[in-house]
């Protein structure tokens, strides 16, 4: 099939690479030239698991291309998705200025029947305002539908998500339209949800917010662990292995961030407010969210005695492993607070840091992971990369000038860690 895709971001990139490998005829689309001048050369503008390799061999194959042109997109494909970014608006409300600008030219040039698929996390409603934007450029009503298809893979492990979805959501209104969608994934031979544009739309919000509310959830019984001597790896295995809860999304940590729970958490308290429903339950949970980070920098600053002068080591920025993305990472919401305190911040990440020293070049970033604890008053695990598990804590601690560990995603143990010599300090117990 003959696939355009719009946005060249962790969402279209990645479809667009996996478009192209099951065979269809894609053509991904920015309007980033710094982007489209790696995507030429066959280098992925992000980090992301398996792209490089498909990114060359599709290219190679004659499946896969850039360009900058949307009207170039429109003319060639029967499938465009819109995937461009949908950033917080600083109410909340999420902003579709780039899902309106690539409607407009999607409408200016449609030449022939096209579906177009919001692919990009956007409120209930923006289906129809596409439909009306395009209508309005003079697109004919019949030469096009528009169908919502949210997207649910996670950074770190996207290709494979793509490839392997637990579910297909198409929200459409148009039998011809959700036959397309349905040959376009049918070799993915995944469950296909077939349902109208709304509860597509409302899926994608509901779908991101439960998992933020199950991870605020044992952040709140965290607390409730370190009052009363209990812990909360324990009490998470406990009540996870309950079938009808499971273990997923209940690891006590730092809380979430990223690209995307914060910004549809604060989306869907939008949306529900603009239909007249408080959802009270999604603003706790936010709130708690957005003290679990400072909760741990005050017991920090506790058993540090203070914060200015001292020498805090930071291990992992990225908001999660796996990735480069650092959109509302808590390792920036640490920076944040411990320079304001005084602190003197050093930091190691294996792939994030180039995105971190933009935004704080006032931090001492480290090019090997075991000189980040050089002369630090304590270390701070943020990030639970898999290398940093099983590293050496002992030769970390080494060049401390005390071996003080506090670990913000439980990713190791108290025997571990005092082996090492280490006093020990994590979130829930
Ligand atoms: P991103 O910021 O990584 O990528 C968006 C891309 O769109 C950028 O490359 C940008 O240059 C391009 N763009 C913006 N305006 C454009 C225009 N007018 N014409 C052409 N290109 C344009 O964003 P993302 O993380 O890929 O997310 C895209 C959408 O998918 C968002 O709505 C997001 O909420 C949703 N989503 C993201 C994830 C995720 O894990 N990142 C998962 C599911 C859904």
């Amino acid at each position: 099939m003959k696939v355009a895709v719009v946005g060249t971001g962790y969402v279209g990139l990645v479809t667009g690479v996996v478009l192209a490998d099951m065979g269809n005829d894609v053509v991904c689309i920015d309007n980033d030239p710094e982007k489209l001048e790696k995507l030429r050369n066959g280098i992925s503008p992000i980090f992301e698991l398996g792209v490089d390799e498909l990114l060359r061999s599709t290219i190679a194959d004659g499946f896969f291309r850039v360009s900058d042109s949307i009207a170039e997109g429109t003319k060639h494909a029967d499938v465009v998705f819109i995937a461009v970014g949908t950033p917080p608006g600083p109410d909340g409300t999420p902003d579709v200025t780039a899902v309106k600008a690539v409607a407009r030219e999607i409408g200016r040039n449609i030449d022939h029947y096209t579906v177009v698929v919001n692919k990009s996390t956007v409120p209930v409603g923006t289906a129809d305002m596409v439909e009306k934007i395009m209508i309005e450029q003079g697109c004919p009503q019949d030469m096009f539908d528009v169908v919502s298809n949210p997207e649910f893979l996670r950074e770190g492990t996207a290709v494979w998500d793509t490839k392997n979805p637990d579910r297909v959501v198409i929200g459409s209104r148009s039998e011809k339209a959700t036959a397309k969608l349905c040959e376009l994934y049918g070799p993915l031979d995944k469950p296909t949800i077939v349902t109208d544009v709304y509860s597509a739309e409302l899926i994608k919000y509901a779908s991101n917010s439960f998992l933020a509310i199950k991870i605020s959830f044992i952040n709140a019984i965290s607390r409730i662990c370190e009052a009363n001597g209990a812990n909360v790896q324990d009490v998470a295995k406990g009540v996870g292995t309950d079938s009808r809860i499971g273990s997923k999304f209940l690891q006590a940590g730092l809380g979430w961030g990223g690209s995307c729970l914060p910004k549809d958490v604060a989306g869907l308290i939008k949306i529900a407010e603009g239909s007249g429903y408080d959802f009270s339950l999604l603003k706790a949970a936010d709130d708690i969210n957005n003290d679990q980070t400072q909760h741990f920098l005050r017991r920090m600053e506790t058993r540090l005695g203070g914060f200015s002068g001292k020498t805090i080591s930071l291990l992992g920025l990225a908001f999660k492993p796996n990735t480069d993305d650092i959109r509302d990472a808590k390792s920036l919401e640490m920076i944040e607070t411990l320079l304001a305190k005084g602190a003197i911040v050093k930091a190691f990440d294996p792939v994030a840091t180039d995105n971190v020293r933009v935004l704080w070049p006032q931090v001492n970033y480290v090019e090997h992971i075991y000189d980040v604890s050089d002369g630090a008053d304590a270390l701070v695990l943020v990030t639970e990369w898999n290398e940093f598990k099983s590293i050496d804590l002992n030769r970390l601690g080494s060049c401390m000038k005390q071996r003080v560990l506090f670990d913000g995603r439980r990713c190791y143990s108290k025997a571990i860690a005092e082996r090492a010599g280490f006093e020990y300090f994590t979130i829930g117990s």
